[in-house]
């Protein structure tokens, strides 16, 4: 049966799969131009502090405003950055750029907004990262403690070796370590163990079942357990309903960020007190 209707799905899919590999191509070639002419920018969303409902930092996103094709989104773009030196340049990017744009709106209203900047595992390998994150510091004047750097499972892949040798000069920095979209990827709890982390980011997956799976709930607090008995913070990713937002509360977890506390939203928007109300931030994702 596949037989006689293969060559019809033949077509089919050398059609679709054209385009995805042309666009792929468009925006490999586009994107290395990107950072030159303007195109990226650094979207933030608030993490709030559970206890006190108050926005106690920001995550810095990259964004791609494409001429033509539009908002070209993160996973589909970086990726791509991933597979060149790329990465390098927009990593860099987004760090000068919203270390300086953080530390210009703490200096407005006084409030002591922590920032977390995500790494992909390439930049890692890159001996020029500690210093440009140095160098990002001292322009900008954003202090060190304040600085967190978010790195997902599958940089532990990479090169765990050089990995760690980055991360503890990134330490010496005085800059905190969160692991990103924990209990997603394939690292061990032993390559964890290893890792010099201040912070653990439960991972959304986790986070949408809650209030609808007894198991996602009973995880959660497993995770939550084990981040506090290791002397980390816990921050729950992709809080999208009062009901998980609740819930969270309830097993003491730390801090919380997702659509129902605020959308990433431009640099202008970081002085908006955000209060769990879905529509306040402008939605640039
Ligand atoms: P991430 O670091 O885990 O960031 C959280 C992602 O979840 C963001 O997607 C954010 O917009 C989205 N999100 C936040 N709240 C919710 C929610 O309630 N529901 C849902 N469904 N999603 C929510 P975004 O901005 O599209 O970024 C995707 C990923 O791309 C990031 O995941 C991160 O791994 C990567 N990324 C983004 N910016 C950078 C960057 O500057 N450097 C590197 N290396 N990676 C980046
Ligand atoms: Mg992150
Ligand atoms: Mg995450
Ligand atoms: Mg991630």
């Amino acid at each position: 049966q596949a037989k006689t209707s293969g060559r019809a799905r033949c077509v089919f899919f050398s059609v679709e799969l054209r385009e995805k590999l042309q666009r792929k191509l468009q925006l490999e070639q586009d994107l290395r131009a990107a950072p030159d002419l303007g195109q990226l920018s650094v979207a933030y969303q608030p993490i709030v502090e559970l206890r006190t409902n108050e926005t106690v930092g920001v995550e810095a996103l990259a964004r791609w405003l494409h001429p033509v094709l539009g908002t070209v989104p993160p996973v589909e773009f970086i990726p791509l950055a991933e597979q060149s030196d790329l990465i390098n340049t927009i990593g860099a990017y987004v760090m000068s750029e919203a270390t300086r744009e953080v530390a210009g709106r703490r200096r407005v209203d006084g409030r002591q907004l922590q920032l977390a900047v995500n790494i992909s595992a390439r930049q890692t390998d890159d001996p020029g990262l500690v210093e440009h994150v140095r160098d990002a510091l001292a322009v900008s004047g954003f202090p060190a403690q304040s600085l967190c750097v978010e790195i997902t499972e599958s940089t532990l892949m990479n090169d765990p070796e050089a990995t760690g040798r980055t991360l503890d000069a990134l330490r010496r920095l005085g800059v905190r370590l969160a692991i990103d979209d924990f209990g997603t990827g394939y690292s061990s709890l032993a390559q964890l163990q290893r890792l010099p982390l201040d912070i653990l980011k439960i991972g959304q997956p986790f986070v949408a079942e809650l209030g609808s799976s007894t198991d996602a709930e009973a995880i959660v607090t497993s995770i939550i357990a084990m981040g506090h008995a290791t002397g980390l913070t816990v921050v729950a990713e992709g809080v999208e309903t009062p009901e998980q937002l609740d819930v969270l509360a309830r097993l003491g977890c730390d801090q919380a960020q997702g659509y129902f506390l605020g959308r990433p939203g431009h640099a202008d928007d970081l002085t908006v007190e955000v209060s769990p109300d879905p529509v306040r931030a402008v939605d640039v994702r």
